[in-house]
């Protein structure tokens, strides 16, 4: 289509924008007609395409001005750049079609928003033509044969264990609870998978910590580390300080969450500013044909380089600062065929004065000592 208008304002809207002036508008035309004999070499198909592009014109409405639009700025301001033209403050009133039904133009008028209702402009009508009319305003699911898990708004609801309220056994994630990111889908793809697994053990779902991303469960490392305490003896026991078996005995920490940049030892750490990744945005001339991203990816070394500005907030990164500091040489490296994820160091407390040394010049905040209160 070489008139392309875009109803919308958020990310949606901006991207189909974007990517129809990326398409261009592509007209069939002969490679023989072409004048300049650049067909050698090539098959007739591709040069008439490649030659045959032209920009699109493409057309963005949003009912609020431009700097308020919902769609990120940076993109916002990519796709003018490249050519989209976005207008403001418009709504559509009415599509125009031809005889044969289809949508020629759209009218538009100037409008303001109360609440989120666009209130028309009268007098400030005015029509945009267009081969294709996009509306990017919304979605809600196609729920035909689901009717039963409809929410009564087009959408299905779930509980924090991603399964459908009332509704045992079904579970749900992704754009159909709520419209938003891959991401979200994904992050509760994870949630949900834990939760089917539960429920096929015939387990009771069991709530997730907040921050769970960085938690770890010590006796579950153990066991895929092998190291699974052994079994304790039964009846009652004293004195289990010493015993192997008793898992109180290992240092867990898995509860540790993200903390905050005071609870870090930042004199560990140089400074090291941050890679920026590279914009390569096209102009509007050179945007037709242009399929690279904006934003150009790390090479491998900048990728790891970020990744070792990582300070491993809240966890242990082995650096081994407690073991050299402890006056008492009380805190020890485990054993190499005894240690996991969480369990680099312990400490051997008949030995330690409490002088928490070793918590204050651990980098990450990983040993947290309380005053003995
Ligand atoms: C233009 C656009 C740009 C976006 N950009 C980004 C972005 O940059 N970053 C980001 O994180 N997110 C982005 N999103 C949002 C992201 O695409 C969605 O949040 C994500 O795809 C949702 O995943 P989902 O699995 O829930 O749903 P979907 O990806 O929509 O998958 C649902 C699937 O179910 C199928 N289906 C539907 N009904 C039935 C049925 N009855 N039976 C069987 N199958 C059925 C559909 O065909 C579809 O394949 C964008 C969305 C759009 C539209
Ligand atoms: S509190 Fe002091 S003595 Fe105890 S383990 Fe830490 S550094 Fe060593
Ligand atoms: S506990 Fe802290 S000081 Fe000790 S090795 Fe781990 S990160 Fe380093």
């Amino acid at each position: 289509p070489k008139k392309v208008v875009v109803v919308g304002g958020g990310d949606t809207s901006i991207d189909v924008a974007s990517v129809a002036r990326r398409l261009g508008h592509i007209k069939t035309i002969n490679p023989k007609d072409h004048p300049d004999g650049l067909i050698i070499g090539h098959t007739a198909q591709d040069v008439s395409t490649a030659l045959a592009k032209e920009g699109a014109d493409v057309t963005l409405t949003s009912l609020f001005p431009v700097e308020s639009m919902t769609a990120a700025e940076h993109e916002v301001q990519d796709a003018m750049r490249e050519g989209v033209r976005i207008l403001g403050n418009v709504m559509p009133i009415e599509v125009i079609r031809d005889e044969s039904g289809r949508a020629t133009a759209l009218k538009m008028s100037g409008c303001t928003v109360e609440g989120n209702r666009p209130i028309p402009k009268e007098g400030t009508e005015f029509t945009l033509e267009a081969d294709i009319i996009v509306a990017a305003i919304g979605q809600l699911g196609d729920l035909e044969g689901l009717e039963a898990l409809d929410n009564g708004r087009g959408f299905i609801d779930a509980d924090k264990f991603y399964q459908v309220p009332g509704r045992p056994g079904h579970f749900v994630i992704g754009d159909i609870v709520r419209p938003h990111l891959l991401t979200t889908a994904i992050g509760q793809a994870s949630i949900a998978v834990d939760s089917v697994d539960h429920y096929l053990k015939h387990e009771e779902l069991v709530k997730r910590p907040k921050v769970d991303v960085h938690h770890f469960n010590l006796l579950q490392k153990l066991k895929e580390a092998g190291l699974e305490p052994e079994s304790c003896p039964t009846g009652e026991l004293r004195g289990t300080s010493e015993l192997e078996c008793a898992v109180h005995n290992y240092e867990d920490r898995s509860a540790q969450e993200i903390i905050p940049a005071d609870k870090l030892f930042l004199a560990h750490f140089e400074y090291t500013p941050r890679i920026k990744r590279k914009e390569i945005g096209p102009s509007a001339e050179e945007v037709i044909g242009h399929f690279e991203e904006r934003f150009v990816g790390f090479t491998d070394e900048e990728a790891q380089a970020e990744a070792n500005r990582c300070m491993s907030c809240g966890m242990c990164f082995e650096c081994d600062n407690c073991v050299i500091f402890c006056p008492q040489d009380a805190v020890y490296r485990v054993p190499k065929d005894k240690s996991t994820t969480g369990r680099y160091v312990a400490t051997d407390y008949t030995r330690c004065i409490g002088c928490h040394i070793c918590s204050d010049v651990c980098p990450t905040g990983y040993i947290d000592m309380g005053m003995g209160e």
